[in-house]
């Protein structure tokens, strides 16, 4: 069985004391590609090193996090851009319109979000999005942007049935992850009316643990939890879905 966590923060503090072990135990557990999004030019340095020790296994992202768009954010966008000429990345991500933590910036996050679509398309990579409280303005953007040149990832997908064909409307997979497990999760209520085609797992560790580690933080090898709830939902077994949701993720990122 191999599994794809298409969104791991694995480069985050919070795996600084045992990153090795939580990448072993993950791969233990067959998790063994791990899907990096950026955050901003922070933390690149860290994720270059992390794919150095790991080259079979991790594949980087390079975008701004819309909760990263402040007052500098058209510098960040530069280097976004400047590591893209460089080198190999697999998506633009995560990228997006954020409106729960922060409001003021929602036009310099609209356009940093308009921006980096336009680098996927130049690129042709994929893109990976972020969208909290924010339905509405990224959907105006993707309306806007649409077309065979544009696909990838809603991550974190929490919104309703329409809201899923919406997305799925733009070229998105739904990333899914331990909200699916969550009690007032909701999404539980009617992910089985969407074909599995559109469906890609995640963690987003260390945020966002599955149950039974709700409120504790999350790994890679979670997804495990996450991929029992979900073959429950769609009455398929589990190795059947890792090969689907891993096949899915293939499809996005080209590998
Ligand atoms: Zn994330």
């Amino acid at each position: 069985m191999i599994l794809t966590d298409t969104h791991t923060h694995l480069y985050s503090e919070a795996f600084d004391d045992d990153r090795d072990n939580v990448i072993t135990n993950a791969l233990e557990n067959g998790v063994k590609r791990f899907f990096i999004p950026a955050i901003d030019s922070s933390y690149t340095a860290a994720m270059l090193s992390l794919e150095k020790a790991y080259p079979e296994n991790i594949f980087l992202m390079m975008g701004l996090h819309p909760t990263h768009v402040k007052e500098n954010y058209k510098a960040e966008l530069s280097h976004v851009s400047n590591m893209l000429s460089k080198r190999k990345f697999y998506a633009i991500g995560e990228i997006g319109i954020d409106l729960y933590w922060e409001k003021s910036f929602l036009k310099q996050q609209q356009d940093a979000f308009r921006q980096q679509i336009q680098l996927a398309k130049k690129y042709h990579l994929p893109i990976v999005i972020h969208c909290r409280d924010a339905f509405d303005e990224v959907f105006e953007v993707l309306e806007d942007e649409k077309g065979a040149d544009l696909h990838g990832i809603f991550h974190c997908f929490t919104g309703d049935i329409n809201q899923a064909k919406q997305a799925i409307s733009y070229n998105m997979k739904l990333g899914i992850g331990g909200v699916v497990t969550f009690k007032n999760g909701k999404i539980d209520t009617f992910l089985n009316q969407i074909d599995v085609k559109h469906i890609v797992l995640e963690t987003d560790s260390p945020y966002l643990a599955p149950v039974p580690f709700r409120g504790k933080r999350n790994e890679s090898s979670y997804l495990i939890n996450v991929l029992h709830k979900l073959a429950s939902l769609y009455h398929i077994n589990v190795e059947e879905l890792a090969q689907i949701t891993t096949e899915n993720s293939k499809e996005v990122f080209g590998i």
